[in-house]
């Protein structure tokens, strides 16, 4: 069977595979016949990046496992001053300019770590060997700053331009899911092509309290649903980017096909995705929507985006601990040990080795320096780290039952 590409109508020949969730956002949702390969080298090029941009902050903080894609730089402000966010916590910039005289002032630069110090020194040193390098080191400063340190970061992508993005998404999936779908009008494909103007046809809407799954989840999600609507003789697209942009869509207002509704999930934590069970339909008539769109001022809408952006950066950062905990948890419930005072030197290893690695601050300096756990109490010590994460999951709306039950385990 022939295919003809969804966007310039040109017949597929060399089928080049379109994740329809860029991968660029760690999307899996693929299918090799649905735009050509010049279509996509052009979307990838444009449209895809604005996603990395608008979510890059996302993106660092969730630092996912087995991800060896490389790391994007996140500039973000803190206190005023200007940092690179690294998966560790935010770290000073350097400055551009360094000194060429022996005697010239060293600017005072701040570091993650004195290992993260080092580190820079010995790249910089070859670089600039007239430098006085020990001057330096006794200049710069040590610092971290706590992981759940408000940051101000912004963001390059206009919203519009995400808008874009998001309906070309939902588009795409409408044709994966209905390959035999004749659009009623191009107005949509137009938006998504950058011929017309969102305002031209009202298409979007970001809409913050439907929620598809039933049970509200305490993952990350990307999330898509369509549903179409015989009666009302629409197509409406729903699109969740990183359970925080979400954003609702008239892909069609003039469907003369059946009723249907479908919905695709994809947890960024455990890899999970498929297809959204008992789905239930949007709780908006076409004319709710309307009237929501016609009300709908970007300008009204930044700040509320701008919120739960943050929100879900702030948790983003909490969920590779998650992970760890419940790693912890399977190694307790599989394992044998010697006896209680091993495991629990273990169990605070692991710990550690978070907290350092996440840049959360606790009291167990010594343990940076030697790589050893803190001897004694080693109970009282694990059940300090947990009232610190206990302290964080609940400030930022984290469930924390796995808190809970790695204190039965210790037990
Ligand atoms: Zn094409």
């Amino acid at each position: 069977m022939d295919y003809k590409c969804i966007f310039c109508d040109s017949k597929i020949e060399d089928r080049s595979i379109e994740h329809i969730i860029p991968q660029s956002i760690r999307g899996r949702l693929k299918s090799p016949r649905l735009i050509c390969r010049e279509c996509n080298n052009k979307f990838g090029s444009q449209i895809d990046m604005v996603l990395i941009d608008r979510f890059k902050l996302i993106d660092v903080c969730l630092e996912l496992r087995k991800d060896s894609r490389k790391k994007i730089n996140v500039e973000v402000d803190y206190d005023g001053k200007k940092y690179i966010l690294t998966p560790q916590g935010p770290k000073m910039k350097s400055p551009k300019a360094l000194p060429k005289k022996e005697n010239e002032i060293i600017p005072e630069m701040i570091f993650p770590s004195k290992e993260a110090l080092l580190k820079h020194v010995k790249i910089m040193r070859k670089k600039y060997p007239e430098v006085d390098w020990e001057n330096y080191i006794k200049s710069a400063k040590t610092e971290v700053v706590p992981i759940y340190a408000e940051l101000n970061f912004i963001s390059d992508a206009p919203l519009i331009e995400t808008w874009r993005a998001c309906c070309k998404i939902l588009y795409e999936y409408l044709f994966l899911i209905k390959p035999d779908y004749i659009a009623s009008n191009y107005k949509y494909k137009e938006f998504v092509l950058g011929q017309c103007e969102y305002t031209a046809i009202a298409i979007n809407l970001i809409y913050i309290k439907y929620s598809p799954f039933k049970i509200n989840r305490d993952h990350l999600y990307h999330i898509i649903t369509i549903e179409g609507r015989k009666d009302e003789k629409v197509i409406i697209g729903y699109i969740e980017l990183y359970s925080c942009f979400k954003v609702i869509s008239f892909i069609d207002t003039d469907y003369k096909g059946e009723s249907f509704i479908t919905g695709y999930f994809q947890d960024l934590m455990s890899g999970d995705f498929g297809v959204i069970p008992d789905l239930e339909p949007l709780p908006l008539s076409k004319e709710d929507i309307v009237m929501a769109i016609n009300d709908n001022n970007i300008d009204n809408i930044a700040p509320a985006y701008k919120e739960s952006f943050f929100k879900t950066a702030t948790k983003a950062r909490l969920y590779p601990i998650k992970q760890e905990l419940e790693e912890i948890k399977t190694f307790l419930l599989t394992n044998d040990f010697p006896n209680q005072q091993e495991k629990l030197k273990i169990v605070l290893t692991r710990l550690l080795t978070e907290f350092k690695r996440l840049g959360i601050p606790h009291t167990f300096k010594e343990f940076i320096n030697k790589g050893d756990v803190p001897i004694d109490n080693e109970l009282d010590n694990i059940f300090s780290l947990f009232q610190i994460l206990l302290n964080l999951f609940q400030k930022n709306e984290l469930d924390f039952k796995i808190i809970s039950e790695l204190v039965d385990l210790m037990n």
